[in-house]
């Protein structure tokens, strides 16, 4: 296996695309270490991310957050003004693992590992958020949901990497929330994983984005779910429309952390509570 540390982008799209075999990149480790220390993938070339200039900081400019590849969850929970304009993005965030895992696991690395569990990917999604990918073509930006296309795959293609990740500023009147359900109280995966962002005016939601990981091949992103609140302060009727587009959007898999009729009720359950949250950090958020 070759290591290599890039001190650029270019430099890590230039390795990637012209080496052969499996390549993987190195953020924080917390999946690719798991993999090759248990045998399941062993790369060819390991490609280090973590010397490339800007890759640690969080930027906040007029209109957006950009937060480096190499950013660790527990870095962005210790960010005062991250935390408080996207709770739900960093709750996503420090539920992966433990306090350990968390010094190291990544945005970037919980997206482009592609599971559909990652609990991150449907906060992000819900906030709108979107990557920038540098590759030999030079530099894209695309929505997060249209990375992960797939139980391990991303719609990157040979030499790719995601550069940076681009959160939206927040304005008054706005909120985000992310619950999800685990068999038991922590270091387990997500059975469902729900994300709610929300903007009112006078009470009344007139933007809303809702997503749900771990009920399909990928995280998915619920027009019709939201259409069903936009238009309400959240009444209970709204609140069964919500409940029941999150679960007919469910596309799930049975296994020994639960069957696919649990799955589909969770979602629902979890699609009310989160878009209750959300609600009432929009209408604190003034
Ligand atoms: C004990 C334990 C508990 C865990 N619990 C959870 C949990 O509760 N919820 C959850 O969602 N996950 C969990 N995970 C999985 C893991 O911690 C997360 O997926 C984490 O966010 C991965 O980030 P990383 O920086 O460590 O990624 P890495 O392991 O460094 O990389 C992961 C993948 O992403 C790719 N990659 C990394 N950076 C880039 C980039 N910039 N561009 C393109 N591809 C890239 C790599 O090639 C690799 O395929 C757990 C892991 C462990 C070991």
């Amino acid at each position: 296996m070759e290591y290599h540390k890039p001190g650029s982008f270019e430099e890590a799209t230039e390795l990637a695309n012209k080496n052969a075999g499996i390549i993987r990149f190195l953020a924080g480790g917390t999946d690719v270490l798991v993999q090759l220390r248990s045998d399941i993938i062993t790369p060819d070339v390991l490609i280090d991310m973590k010397y490339i200039n800007g890759v640690k900081d969080i930027i906040e400019n007029d209109d957006e957050w950009q937060i480096g590849v190499a950013v660790s969850g527990a870095e962005m929970s210790e960010h005062k003004k991250l935390t408080q304009e996207w709770p739900g993005i960093i709750e996503a965030m420090d539920l992966i693992g433990s306090t350990q895992v968390q010094g190291r696991a990544t945005l970037a690395g919980n997206l482009c590992n592609g599971s559909p569990a990652a609990d991150s990917v449907p906060s992000l999604i819900a906030a709108g958020a979107q990557v920038s990918i540098t590759g030999p073509k030079g530099v894209r930006k695309i929505n997060v949901e249209d990375v992960p296309i797939g139980p391990g795959k991303t719609s990157l293609n040979k030499g790719e990497v995601v550069s940076a990740i681009h959160l939206p500023k927040r304005t008054n009147n706005q909120g985000d929330a992310y619950l999800r359900f685990i068999p038991r109280t922590e270091m387990d995966i997500a059975v469902v994983g729900c994300a709610v962002n929300i903007e009112i005016k006078n009470e009344v939601i007139i933007k809303a984005r809702v997503s749900l990981g771990a009920v399909a091949p990928t995280a998915l992103l619920l027009e019709n779910a939201a259409e069903k609140i936009i238009g309400s302060k959240l009444e209970n009727k709204a609140l069964d429309h919500l409940a029941e587009e999150a679960s007919k959007a469910c596309n799930p898999i049975n296994d020994k952390r639960g069957t696919i009729e649990f799955r589909t009720h969770v979602a629902g359950v979890l699609a009310k509570r989160t878009a209750k949250i959300a609600y009432d950090r929009a209408r604190e958020n003034k």
